[in-house]
């Protein structure tokens, strides 16, 4: 241990030997604060602490694992298996299953993700009539989520008229009703969503006195990474657990906070001083992650916000190099720019895909960087989309493992009563629904005792029913013998999803088939791990919950080379040698949504700070003047957080000049074909705004005015052409000259009449494919 501990400094070394009492790390990014909460975890099982009794929680599982293999290290792997650490809601989903019943949940019970708890929502909206255009399913799951997150009860909300005066104000005034049925529902079918994973457990340790002191007893010892953005329930589980021994380590930095949108409440940093009795607080002040450049770039951006705690944060590191930042014209321009100062970068430097990353404010935004990195055939990876688990085919085969053991699973039923189609309509389904609220009882139950209720259908639809539930019985055996792989194996096949997917052999079918392989082959690897660990049983329900709570982030297993793709808030913790940060550009980052006060302003703010910080050696700022945003090609102007970062720091790449609204001009923009998939004569466009990069200059509120595209935009006709070389004898070899993109050399010459296309090799802009009747070209 001795060895382990020469690795840290000596602000890093003081907390991690302190382990009794309440203790905060409060720190800038990339100072260890996450070093110092495995070292110290590490130190204490040295000192002879019970791994079972330290609990220790972390933002991602993904974060939970790396510590873990860490700590194996310098302690050994079979003391640290037994440690309970993971995010909140994968350790208290844990516990909620071995108390479950006391809530009146089968501790068999399943979660619903986004996906299911949306679905529900939305069936009730239509069951009870209500306008699906006011009540939109999202933003009344999102309303349910903040409340369960802020403990507002059903009966709670009730009770509260301001509550219900507010969503009547926002014209919903049955969003209490909606709220209620569902979480009616989900009690019923024996599920509980992301957040009653947090919400149940706080009613666990607040009801229940004995489980409260059972709990406080095994996890004498807490901490917590990230916990500047920790929300209120999770809040109330950590006070609660920790009240009794008092030993909470939690390490955060409040620069970093960026889920407000999410229920995140910075408060609890900032008041963890007042929520228990002396209070060691531990500050780190030395940064080991980036150059002296980008550290303090970065500090020269977040000294804008004003509510903050005064931090200090140094580096011994290199100078490294300025942070560059590049304009581009479109987006599609931005990617090929980025495409290619990677694959440069790779050349010049024998570095991997993995040293970069990519990084945006929303994920619509990776489709541009997409398309330029496959040209440049770079592997890439976008996390955060889709999880694996979220695929339709693979929903598909959990949804009948979910019955397997859970019948009452009401979004699982719903999803594969009829897939593979067995003649089951909606008409059928509605009519079992209604049975089902009435009776009180689950749909399967209705089902199965379909003779003895007021369901009125066919005798085929009878037996079809019949069957179905048949098949789930049988599988319901099946399961008490066979591990999850070998039961997976025998419902794939039997209950027809294989045939289904094998039928048509289009690349669709195909590409499904091979996910279900994939998710075999996952479970094989889940019932061989588990048999190594002698403590859990590996049963069916456990895979659920990890699937169920797995992320995208998860299902890395850091073995492939790819630059990495992701949103900054996913970033968040996260570390690349490289880095681009990408639409750096006003009403993208900052959003839109984000400028109407103050506090959602900072907030952006430390989201640039967050993502900045995640470079080791080089960061880049990129953005474009115009943007196809909602299939519309929107003009753009710079960042206000470019302008804010101290220029010392800075190498501008591209001159930032001023550019004013010029239809000639933006018609070469429509020349770059890869980027004009719109037709221009469709697009309405506002004119640019001043775009001046100079510092002190704030004045961003330029008149906004729309306009239609111009008449002398509409695409040159064969004859009536006299600005461009559309009907000319361009040939390959031939050098011309672009008003914008400079000399540059023809490749190839491609299409017919309107729609030839050059693609010409431009000095500085690089390779480009251009729309011959737009681009306006001179031999030389
Ligand atoms: P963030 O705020 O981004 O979560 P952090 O404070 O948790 O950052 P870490 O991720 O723990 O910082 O550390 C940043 C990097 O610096 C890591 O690569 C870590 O291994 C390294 N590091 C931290 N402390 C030391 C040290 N004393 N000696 C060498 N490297 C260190
Ligand atoms: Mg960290």
């Amino acid at each position: 241990m001795e060895k382990y501990l020469s690795q840290l400094n000596d602000a890093q070394l003081e907390p991690t030997v302190q382990i009794e009492g309440p203790m905060i790390v409060i720190a800038g990014a990339g100072s260890g604060k996450t070093r110092v909460l495995t070292y110290r975890i590490a130190y204490m099982m040295s000192k002879g602490i019970d791994p079972f009794n330290i609990l220790s929680l972390t933002f991602t599982n993904k974060a939970a694992r790396e510590m873990k293999e860490r700590i194996a290290t310098i302690v050994g792997d079979s003391e640290a298996k037994n440690l309970w650490m993971g995010t909140f809601h994968s350790v208290f989903a844990r516990i909620l299953r071995a108390e479950a019943d006391k809530l009146g949940y089968p501790s068999n019970f399943t979660i619903y993700d986004t996906q299911d708890s949306d679905r529900l929502i939305a069936s009730i909206i239509k069951e009870m009539n209500l306008d699906k255009d006011v009540y939109k399913y999202k933003q009344v799951r999102s309303r349910i989520s903040s409340y369960k997150n802020s403990l507002i009860t059903v009966r709670a909300y009730f009770q509260n008229p301001e509550l219900k005066e507010a969503d009547a104000m926002a014209r919903r005034p049955r969003m209490g009703d909606i709220y209620k049925e569902y979480v009616e529902r989900c009690f019923k079918a024996g599920v509980m969503d992301f957040d009653d994973l947090l919400l149940k457990t706080n009613e666990l340790l607040t009801r229940f006195p004995d489980v409260l002191m059972k709990y406080q007893n095994r996890f004498r010892y807490i901490l917590v990474d990230e916990y500047q953005d920790t929300n209120h329930s999770q809040y109330l589980i950590v006070r609660a657990l920790s009240d009794k021994f008092q030993n909470i380590c939690v390490v955060g930095d409040d620069a970093q906070s960026i889920y407000a949108f999410r229920g995140a409440n910075i408060n609890n940093i900032l008041n963890f001083q007042k929520d228990y009795d002396d209070v060691k607080v531990f500050r780190l002040e030395q940064n080991y992650r980036s150059t002296k450049n980008i550290v303090n770039a970065a500090n020269s951006i977040i000294d804008k916000n004003q509510t903050k705690l005064d931090k200090i944060v140094w580096t011994a590191n290199d100078e490294g190099e300025q942070i560059k930042v590049h304009r581009s014209l479109t987006d599609g321009d931005e990617g090929r720019y980025v495409a290619s100062t990677i694959w440069e970068n790779k050349m010049n430097n024998q570095l991997k895909n993995s040293d970069f990353a990519i990084l945006y404010r929303t994920n619509a935004q990776s489709r541009a960087i997409e398309d330029a990195l496959r040209k440049r055939d770079i592997k890439y990876r976008i996390y955060g989309g889709l999880s694996f688990y979220q695929r339709k085919e693979i929903k598909d085969v959990l949804s009948y493992l979910r019955l397997i053991i859970n019948p009452a699973d009401e979004e699982a039923l719903k999803r594969v009563i009829n897939f593979p189609p067995r003649g089951i309509g909606q008409t059928t389904m509605d009519k079992l629904i209604v049975s089902a609220n009435g009776y009180n009882r689950t749909i399967f139950e209705v089902m199965k005792n379909i003779d003895k209720t007021n369901v009125k259908v066919n005798s085929g639809t009878k037996t079809k029913l019949q069957n179905f539930v048949t098949l789930i019985e049988s599988y319901q055996v099946l399961n008490q013998t066979a591990d999850v792989f070998e039961l997976a194996e025998h419902v794939t096949r039997t209950s027809g999803l294989i045939r289904e997917f094998n039928k048509d052999g289009t690349p669709e079918g195909v590409t499904r088939m091979e996910n279900i392989e994939e998710l075999l082959n996952g479970m094989k690897d889940f019932v061989e791990g588990q048999k190594e660990i002698a403590d859990t049983t590996g049963n069916l329900a456990e895979f659920l919950e990890d699937v169920a709570l797995a992320t995208d982030l998860d299902a890395d297993k850091g073995d492939a080379d790819h630059v990495a793709l992701m949103t900054i808030h996913l970033a968040k913790g996260l570390e690349f040698p490289y880095v681009f940060i990408v639409g750096l550009e006003e009403d993208l980052f900052p959003s839109a949504m984000s400028m109407n006060t103050r506090s959602e302003l900072e907030e952006e703010r430390r989201l640039f700070y967050v993502a900045l910080t995640r470079a080791e050696k080089q960061a880049y700022l990129t953005y474009a003047l115009s943007r196809y945003r909602w299939g519309k090609l929107i003009d753009s102007e710079p960042s206000r957080f470019i302008e804010e970062i101290d220029e010392q720091y800075l190498d501008v790449v591209t001159p930032i000049e001023e550019r004013r609204f010029n239809p000639m001009l933006d018609a070469d923009i429509f020349g770059d074909v890869e980027d004009s998939k719109v037709n221009p004569n469709k697009i309405r466009f506002k004119p640019a705004k001043k775009a001046v990069l100079k510092k002190g200059s704030t004045n961003k509120t330029q008149e906004k005015f729309q306009v239609t595209a111009p008449k002398n935009l509409k695409p040159v006709s064969k004859t009536g052409g006299n600005t461009n070389l559309f009907d000319s004898k361009l040939v390959v070899g031939n050098v011309v000259k672009h008003i914008r993109f400079g000399t540059g050399k023809v490749m190839k010459i491609e299409g017919k009449g309107a729609d030839i296309k050059a693609e010409i090799n431009f000095q500085h802009g690089g390779l480009k494919k251009l729309l011959l009747r737009f681009a306006k070209l001179e031999v030389v």
